[in-house]
């Protein structure tokens, strides 16, 4: 859980460097983009330009980069030598995927290097480099409409270097505003972490937690599928899941009531119909999913399916586990898995859902109608 203490108290952690914080934060700078530990032996900044993250992660994917001076990633050591080339290969230009071949252009054994890293870091190059660019891109959805709002008023006529990091992941701009079909993007704080969702007019096509492996190709192919851009801002839709989430984690509502505009099969469809009829806090088997869909041999293909969807939390694919009990692969992680079903259980009373307080939500986005 991000749980940070309050922000006067590591405010004054911070100017002081005190060495009790260590891991308990991380600073991100805003008026340079960096990130820092608590102790960092740099000038400090004004309060009002900093922003503060509970893991390193969280400030790589908000889309700030590590100290040169502090270090917020080493262990007490300091990195070996090929580990600090390869973070500089991906500052140099973190919009880009880093080739094997470009790290043998630059005299650099990619399995070493990567072993290494691993080794270093406890995450894998591609993991960080990934972090990177995700984050240079969310970085401008992080900030809000405002900014953005202008631009597609003024034609985008301002290139940023920021566009560069964010073409490669939600699609060039449009030359003018309504030229293209446009999805809105906006970040959403929650406690187990950010995420990002997508939306149009006709309702919510993506929800995930912004680290989730794979979120730039679920991305890609959404934009190939719709023929559109995105764009960081927000409409009726976006606004409405940020207060159902809101509601969901302080265990007020677990009911979503935004539309949902998925793509999949008939036969995913039919799979993440389903799974919004399963209470908050209760679990259902794989097996018990195909036996409902009249499809028992269907296990599998249940589990594709449940892996599929692109709207986690609201198409709760956290309540299915396996025959045995055991909790089993989550796009955003075990961890988080563990952590939702533990809310609702807590919330529910045991996995016994409350109709009023956790209400089942019964009626489906638009598309679920039709398959
Ligand atoms: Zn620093």
């Amino acid at each position: 859980m991000t749980k940070l203490p309050p922000a006067s108290a590591m405010y004054q952690a911070l100017v002081n460097r005190d060495t009790t914080y260590e891991g308990v934060f991380f600073v991100g700078v805003k008026t340079t983009g960096i990130f820092c530990r608590p102790t960092c032996p740099a000038r400090k900044p004004k309060a009002e330009n900093v922003e503060y993250f509970s893991s390193a992660g969280d400030a790589l994917f908000a889309g700030y980069r590590p100290c040169g001076r502090c270090h917020p990633l080493d262990k007490d050591k300091q990195a070996p030598e090929l580990v600090r080339r390869l973070c500089e290969a991906v500052e140099q230009s973190p919009s880009q995927k880093i080739s094997d071949a470009h790290l043998r252009a630059m005299g650099i054994d990619p399995s070493t290097a990567r072993r290494q890293f691993r080794r270093y870091y406890g995450m894998t190059f591609q993991a960080y480099s990934r972090a990177r660019r995700m984050g240079s891109a969310l970085h401008e959805i992080r900030r809000g409409e405002s900014v953005i709002g202008a631009q597609i008023d003024h034609g985008f006529e301002s290139a940023s270097g920021f566009w560069e990091a964010f073409k490669q992941v939600f699609g060039a701009p449009p030359s003018k505003a309504g030229q293209v079909r446009c999805l809105y993007a906006r970040w959403i704080d929650t406690p187990l972490g950010a995420m990002l969702a997508l939306a149009d007019n006709d309702g919510l096509h993506l929800l995930e937690f912004v680290d989730r492996r794979g979120l730039e190709n679920e991305i890609l192919k959404l934009r190939k599928r719709l023929k559109c851009i995105i764009v960081p801002g927000t409409n009726a839709h976006l606004d409405t899941i940020s207060a159902e989430l809101k509601n969901y984690f302080d265990g007020a509502s677990a009911s979503f009531t935004v539309p949902l505009v998925p793509a999949g099969s008939a036969f995913e469809q039919s799979v993440w119909k389903l799974l919004q009829t399963i209470p908050p806090g209760q679990t259902w088997s794989y097996s018990q999913l195909a036996r409902k869909l009249g499809n028992p041999n269907a296990t599998r293909a249940v589990g594709r399916a449940n892996g599929r969807n692109c709207l986690a939390i609201v198409i709760p694919c956290h309540r299915v586990i396996r025959a045995d009990g055991h909790l089993c692969g989550y796009g955003g992680g075990i961890w988080r898995k563990q952590w939702l079903l533990d809310h609702e259980r807590k919330v529910t009373g045991h996995g016994e859902a409350s109709p009023d307080l956790f209400a089942r939500r019964t009626s489906a986005g638009t598309s679920h109608a039709r398959r």
